[in-house]
């Protein structure tokens, strides 16, 4: 079975898309896809040698090697623009996710919709959408194995569509911020935790402009989600 994080990334994926999935070890996600016949072509973008490997057999084992090419290389270096209609990008950190997209800026053209899914640090990818002309248009949280995940959609168009406030929105999410579930809740208590240990340690550390500057943002991003979950 799929984990239930890839199965909510495949949901997002339009019918008769041609998809990259970019980072795909086992390529799960393409073959799903694939299977449920929610795509017409998937590519499996992979830049180590061993999960590779592991996708080639997966999907020859799937019957699926008409369908899905499993290609080595880094990011968005393993497709050509225009090839693709819809990007997956699933179990990295943000500040990963977000430099293939602005490495392999140029391959975005016919590209509709990005499906992303930040292990950490969803707000880089938040910051990159919004500077680059992607609307988000709708976001997930879900937790699964003790973990939480959230899945970020965006689609080019207006990126300042979904946003009452820019910077509580691209810090906690637009849509996850409104919606307040219990997921989300207990995302940002277990953080304000952290970020409240963190704020004790840096007034008892040395008081250079550095920690200072670090406490102050945490301090200010407390407040924030604060506010929010009031
Ligand atoms: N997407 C799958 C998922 O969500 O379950 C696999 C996630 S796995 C933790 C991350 C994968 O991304 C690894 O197999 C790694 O080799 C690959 N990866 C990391 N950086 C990459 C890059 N720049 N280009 C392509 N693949 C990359």
């Amino acid at each position: 079975r799929l984990s239930k994080r890839l199965e909510t990334v495949a949901n997002y994926i339009p019918k008769n898309s041609i998809l990259a999935d970019i980072g795909s070890d086992h390529a799960y996600l393409p073959c799903f896809a694939s299977l449920r016949g929610s795509i017409k072509k998937g590519i499996a973008g992979e830049i180590t040698e061993g999960p590779l490997q592991s996708a080639k057999e997966q999907v020859a084992k799937s019957g699926l090697s008409e369908m899905i090419d499993v290609r080595k290389g880094d990011g968005l270096e393993v497709i050509e623009p225009n090839e693709v209609t819809c990007i997956t990008i699933a179990g990295m950190g943000g500040t990963l996710i977000r430099s293939i997209l602005e490495k392999g800026k140029a391959k975005l053209t016919g590209v509709e919709r990005l499906i992303l899914q930040p292990n950490i640090g969803a707000h880089r990818i938040r910051e990159w959408l919004l500077d680059n002309g992607w609307e988000l248009t709708a976001e997930e949280i879900l937790e699964e194995d003790g973990k939480i995940y959230e899945i970020l959609v965006s689609d080019k168009g207006n990126p300042k569509t979904p946003y009452d406030s820019i910077e509580a929105g691209v810090l906690l999410g637009p849509f996850l911020m409104k919606e307040k579930n219990e997921v989300f809740i207990k995302k940002w208590i277990n953080e304000l935790n952290h970020w409240e240990k963190i704020i004790s340690q840096l007034e008892h550390a040395e008081k250079t402009e550095e920690n200072n500057k670090r406490k102050e943002e945490l301090i200010h991003n407390s407040n924030i989600v604060r506010e929010v979950l009031k």
